[in-house]
């Protein structure tokens, strides 16, 4: 092949090549016909820093495909590539949940928000986050939060702020926010449909003080619990918030260290204690969760053994069909 016929070949296939591509996201005229769903998808299920490096486990959040509403919870920065091998459309998200603004919750939004934009072509989909994600020094671009005037492109979703309190609804499914103990502004939630009803804690601290064999302590004093006879203070809000719920998400991160911003599951049994929840799911672990030994079945076995309540450890690409506690409501 000569030179000019080499050119008319790359020409003739970039210009098809770029047809392709806008039929499937600039054109894109509407979503597949879903049906109304009840499922729960782990894209990945590691936090904080040693997480988001090696992403084990991965850093991605979780889908909750629930009735018409299909959204994605705390994308970290393992989002994309977990999309990839689950095979996920995120052109069919109605919306995106940051919970606050730390790496491993809030790293993966922008990519898919240009997939629920549909290569920000269309204005399409909500993001939901804290006010301190969106402003002053906002961690979300304002190109990704629907500011994309300049740019030429004219899709991006509607930005909506969380409030303690402050139900949201979303193609008949409502979310109502749950201020979370963690540092910055943080929300976890309580998801309501048909009568069914689904927590997620997000990252916040629970116990405040516990008893030792030499008196009670705090848990402002860093470091790991061994010396543990059982909990003294505890965040009375967090557990009356997640009560009622059926399914209860719950970040934990390790068993006992970083108490004084995570659950852990020295705190969870506590939690769950006289609580609804008929199944709780234990996410975000840290790598000493996993490295040199996996410890999230026997963390799983203690707070379902100490609470009484069924406790599941979640793992990357982790599908849950809760389409059971729909029934009879
Ligand atoms: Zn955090």
């Amino acid at each position: 092949m000569d030179k000019a016929e080499i050119d008319l070949i790359l020409r003739e296939k970039t210009r098809q090549a770029i047809a392709d591509s806008r039929c499937k996201w600039r054109e894109r005229t509407g979503c597949p016909a879903k049906l109304p769903g009840a499922s729960i998808t782990f894209m990945g299920t590691g936090g904080n820093p040693e997480a988001v490096i090696g992403q084990r486990p991965r850093t991605a959040g979780f889908i909750l495909d629930i009735g018409d509403l299909y959204m994605w919870v705390d994308p970290g920065p393992g989002a994309l590539q977990a999309a990839q091998e689950e095979n996920i459309d995120m052109g069919m998200l109605d919306a995106i949940y940051i919970s606050h603004g730390h790496i491993d919750h809030y790293a993966g939004a922008e990519c898919l928000i240009e997939g629920m934009c549909w290569a920000m072509s269309a204005r399409r989909g909500l993001l939901l986050g804290p006010r301190d994600v969106f402003e002053d020094h906002p961690l979300i671009s304002e190109y990704h939060q629907g500011d994309t005037g300049k740019s030429g492109y004219a899709g991006g979703p509607e930005v909506i702020y969380l409030e303690n309190g402050k139900a949201i609804e979303i193609k008949g499914v409502t979310i109502t926010p749950q201020k979370a103990y963690h540092g910055s502004e943080n929300y976890g939630f309580v998801l309501e449909y048909k009568g069914f009803r689904l927590g997620y804690t997000g990252d916040t601290n629970y116990i405040r003080t516990y008893r030792t064999s030499k008196g009670i302590r705090s848990v402002e004093e860093l470091g790991i619990i061994m010396d543990f006879q059982g909990i003294e203070e505890y965040r009375q809000d967090i557990k009356d918030a997640y009560r009622d719920v059926d399914v209860l998400i719950a970040n934990v991160t390790t068993h006992n260290a970083w108490t004084h911003r995570h659950i852990t599951t020295l705190g969870l049994p506590h939690l769950l204690e006289g609580s609804q929840v008929r199944k709780v799911f234990l996410n975000h672990f840290n790598y000493c969760c996993l490295e040199p030994e996996d410890l999230r079945e026997t963390m799983a076995r203690y707070v379902e053994i100490t609470s009484g309540i069924p406790a599941r450890a979640a793992y990357d690409g982790l599908r849950v069909d809760v389409r059971e506690f729909l029934k009879g409501r």
